[in-house]
């Protein structure tokens, strides 16, 4: 076992933790901003039935899910690892176990760095929206909120910042090592809205797959200047097909799924014409 192969494992580990750590936050940091929208009346009506805010609160609760949906994918891949391994270990002779746990390798390696910045970024955002839910008094240090941005605040710089988390995905990105993954999502058989939000995450997926190749054909700093794009892009496309996936086990989770698919995935199309259009 090579030292550096133990380093890498012992920082993945951690890197999991933070990302856990920032669904916790995001988690808090929604219920209070609900908890505290559902009282609070402003011009005759609670803050809730208020339009504007209202969106906050829906965006925070797509993101925390979105970012436990992949933290949670991201840790049965790390087990699934470990399992094998020890399988394989045990029985060295199988040589399907062999490629089964280097595949889960391979997995976990990419996802790990991609749960970190998701995660870490959306507690960071949800923890922002949760102090502007506030108002003026989610500013205050004696609001738990407050709180919950500073703890939001670190978990995208320690145990890796999100650019070095981008540089740890990126060889996993051009290896295309998601790919057979989002085969299997995406031959799902989704029925009804599922499938025709399925349809649009097909087209955004093909869109961030253009755009790999586009940066591919050029020099390499434009792949390290594109890498933040293309992580986002394959990590957008990645969750939407795993939320749809949920969906299908539980239909209340469309709500929630269409909410994300609307946001986000537009983004897929801005950071592709970005790419395309910024000289390195
Ligand atoms: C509260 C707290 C607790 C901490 N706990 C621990 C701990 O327990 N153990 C421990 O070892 N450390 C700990 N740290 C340190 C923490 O891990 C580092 O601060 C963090 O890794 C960033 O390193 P740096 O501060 O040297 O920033 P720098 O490396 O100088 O980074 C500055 C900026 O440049 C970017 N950057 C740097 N290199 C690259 C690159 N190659 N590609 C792209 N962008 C790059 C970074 O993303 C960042 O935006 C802690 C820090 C804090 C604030």
């Amino acid at each position: 076992y090579g030292l550096t192969r133990y380093v890498m494992s012992l920082m993945n580990g951690a890197r999991l933790a933070i990302s856990a750590q920032a669904v916790g936050v995001a988690e808090a940091a929604r219920i209070a901003a609900w908890k505290y929208a559902r009282q609070r009346q402003q011009f005759g009506r609670t803050l809730d039935q208020i339009p504007a805010v209202w969106e906050m609160l829906t965006r925070q609760d797509a993101l925390t899910v979105a970012a436990r949906t992949l933290l949670y994918e991201t840790s049965r891949y790390v087990d699934l690892r470990d399992a094998w391994a020890e399988w394989s270990e045990r029985y060295p002779e199988d040589a399907t176990a062999r490629e089964t746990s280097k595949r889960y390798s391979r997995l976990a390696d990419l996802c790990t760095p991609l749960s970190k910045a998701f995660a870490t970024e959306a507690a960071n955002q949800v923890a922002y929206d949760s102090i502007q839910c506030h108002g003026g008094k989610g500013y205050m240090r004696e609001q738990q909120v407050e709180r919950l941005y500073r703890d939001a605040r670190i978990m995208n710089i320690y145990e890796g910042t999100t650019q070095l988390q981008i540089v740890a995905a990126t060889g996993g990105l051009v290896k295309r090592i998601l790919e057979p993954t989002l085969d299997e999502l995406a031959a799902l058989p989704f029925s009804g809205e599922a499938a025709e939000l399925a349809a649009r995450v097909a087209e955004a997926r093909e869109v961030t797959a253009a755009c790999l190749a586009f940066v591919e054909e050029d020099s390499s700093s434009r792949l390290e200047l594109a890498a933040r794009r293309l992580v986002r892009m394959v990590t957008l496309v990645y969750v939407s097909y795993l939320l749809l996936r949920d969906a299908m086990r539980d239909n209340a989770r469309l709500a929630i799924t269409r909410r994300f698919i609307w946001e986000f995935l537009p983004e897929v199309g801005m950071h592709d014409c970005v790419v395309r259009d910024t000289q390195p």
